[in-house]
């Protein structure tokens, strides 16, 4: 997944994107810099979300080609098992809170673009890339 994740230029991958039915992702909020290692989540569960949001622009392998922007919770906390089946509990922000999110979505049957807001940009942006507005679930 790792592999996939990198050679496609993604920042997160979900299990479910690659055939593979279990709660799994992995995320690299930084992957020019090794000095931070991706981040390996088994059972993934957020267990708090900030009650402040934060708009910001995203995309999915999944989805190729189409970028929108979606509001979030701008901070979570986040327990689940490493790779090595240690439970580990992390609290992110920013930019790593967003990926997590969006890949656990993933675990959960949803994509991005059924949270996006602005449908007139929705339509227009899945257009652009030949999908359909058919194929989005709005969930909110
Ligand atoms: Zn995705």
């Amino acid at each position: 997944m790792l592999q996939t994740m990198y050679s496609q230029d993604g920042i997160g991958l979900a299990a479910p994107q690659v055939a593979v039915n279990k709660q799994l992702l992995v995320v690299d909020g930084d992957p020019e810099d090794a000095a931070t290692p991706p981040l390996v989540l088994i059972n993934p569960k957020i267990t708090r979300y900030s009650t402040e949001f934060a708009k910001g622009q995203e995309g999915c392998l999944s989805i190729p080609g189409v970028y929108l922007d979606v509001i979030r919770p701008a901070a979570i906390e986040v327990s689940f098992k490493d790779e090595l089946g240690k439970p580990c509990k992390l609290q992110v922000d920013d930019l790593v809170a967003r990926v997590i999110q969006h890949e656990m979505d993933h675990l959960n049957g949803v994509m991005f673009v059924d949270r996006v807001d602005n449908a007139i940009a929705l339509n227009q942006e899945l257009k652009k890339n030949g999908f359909a507005i058919k194929d989005v679930k709005k969930i909110k």
